[in-house]
């Protein structure tokens, strides 16, 4: 099959390789008809997240058919349309039992490896390196799903791929991001970037009641999107976020703040960087670094910092002294995306939302590399790039 394959920091191709095969009674393969690129792939393209090896395949938003099931399908059968999680769960740990299925217990194979750096061993991903399993991921003709009685989530009639395929990842990561902010009635939350998954933030934040929303960007498109989803943009190339954001709020600041940026691209540093305090320090001085400590200085007294973007390695520089004595709260952590899945199928349903607003650019398989290219450097008004396998 053909398959984006990451081959070293900036160099993905998409080859021929080995079709995926059933491994274990519980696995599923499922044949892809849309797959997405995400920031966090980004976090790979970039060689931020170490523990890639050349010819793994990436890719961990996608859904298609069911073409091949194992002994122990579940409920799943052959010809099923299934979105996929990107987190894999095995349904029966402590975590998963705890409704937390990012956290599952069972399902990273490299646990023990993962666990020398991490404290404790995350669940699984596709696609996302070997601290997460070293899964082939789903920027590929075809792909193996385990515990494929958990976490595949069919389709109900009448959705396209377009509306549906965002349930994998970036629209519970948002619902998760504005759920983890504790929003109250009459709440004001500041969002930090206007990518995807702050899109998706922005409008779920309004889904759970936020009297206003405002979002913080430099790329015009996105903060255009952003007031699209109603929320009050500032770029944070033209104004200062801090003082605007007291204006905007009386001078107490937003009652809880999201970091939808995460660590990725744009100043510079690497994965060597992250072992290395002196390099280290500099890649935290530079600007997508920053969007963390402007939420901690900025969120009011008593308030709740979110974060959803991404992080692999250690942050130097957070104001621990501001988020102590303010008495901040703080959430996080990789999508429970199995806890979000039925939810928000029903927000789709009923005509809440329709994720496919976020797409700006649709590509075949084979041009995955210039996908990569034309949304890391924002270029064409990139918002999201799907993949048609
Ligand atoms: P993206 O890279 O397209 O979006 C990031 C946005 O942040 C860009 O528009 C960029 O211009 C903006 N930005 C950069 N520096 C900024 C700053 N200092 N202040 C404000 N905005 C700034 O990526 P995305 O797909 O939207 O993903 C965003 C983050 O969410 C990434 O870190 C990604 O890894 C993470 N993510 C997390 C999960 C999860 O499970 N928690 C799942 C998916 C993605
Ligand atoms: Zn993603």
């Amino acid at each position: 099959m053909r398959a984006l394959v990451w081959h070293g920091k900036e160099d993905v191709r998409v080859d021929t390789v080995p079709d995926p095969k059933i491994l274990n009674p519980r696995d599923a393969v499922v044949k892809i008809t849309s797959t997405a690129i995400c920031g966090s792939d980004l976090h790979l393209y970039g060689g931020y997240i170490p523990s890639l090896k050349s010819g793994d395949i990436l890719g961990h938003e996608f859904m298609g058919e069911v073409v091949e099931v194992g002994k122990e399908p579940g409920r799943l059968k052959v010809g099923d349309r299934v979105v996929i999680p990107f987190t894999i769960a095995c349904g029966h740990c402590y975590f998963c039992d705890h409704d937390l299925w990012s956290l599952c217990d069972n399902s990273n194979p490299n646990a023990e490896m993962t666990a020398k750096v991490m404290g404790q061993s995350p669940s699984g991903l596709f696609g996302y390196t070997h601290l997460f399993g070293g899964y082939a991921g789903g920027q590929a003709e075809y792909v193996r799903v385990p515990y494929a009685d958990v976490g595949p989530y069919k389709v109900p009639d009448g959705f396209s791929d377009d509306q549906v395929l965002f349930l994998t990842d970036i629209f519970p990561t948002g619902y998760m991001a504005a759920e983890n902010a504790d929003i109250e009635p009459g709440d004001t939350v500041a969002v930090w970037g206007c990518g995807p998954v702050a899109q998706f933030a922005i409008r779920s934040a309004y889904l759970l009641g936020a009297e206003r929303v405002i979002a913080i960007d430099r790329v015009p498109e996105r903060l255009a999107m952003a007031r699209d989803g109603r929320a009050i943009t500032i770029n944070f190339d033209e104004e200062d976020v801090h003082d605007r954001l007291m204006e905007l709020t009386g001078g107490r600041g937003p009652d809880s703040c999201i970091d939808a940026v995460g660590m990725e691209a744009h100043g510079g540093g690497s994965v060597d960087a992250i072992y290395d305090r002196v390099k280290f320090a500099a890649f935290m001085t530079t600007d997508r670094a920053h969007a963390l400590r402007q939420a901690i200085m900025a969120c009011r007294k008593g308030g709740t910092v979110s974060l959803a973007g991404v992080y692999g390695g250690v942050v130097d520089k957070i104001p621990m002294g501001a988020a102590f004595n303010k008495s901040l709260k703080f959430k996080m952590g990789q999508t429970h995306v199995h806890r979000y899945l039925p939810r928000l199928m029903k927000h789709i349903q009923d005509g809440d939302l329709d994720p496919s607003f976020v797409i700006t650019h649709k590509l075949p398989l084979d041009q995955a590399p210039e996908g990569y290219r034309i949304f890391r450097e924002k270029k064409d008004n990139c918002i999201k790039v799907v993949l048609k396998p």
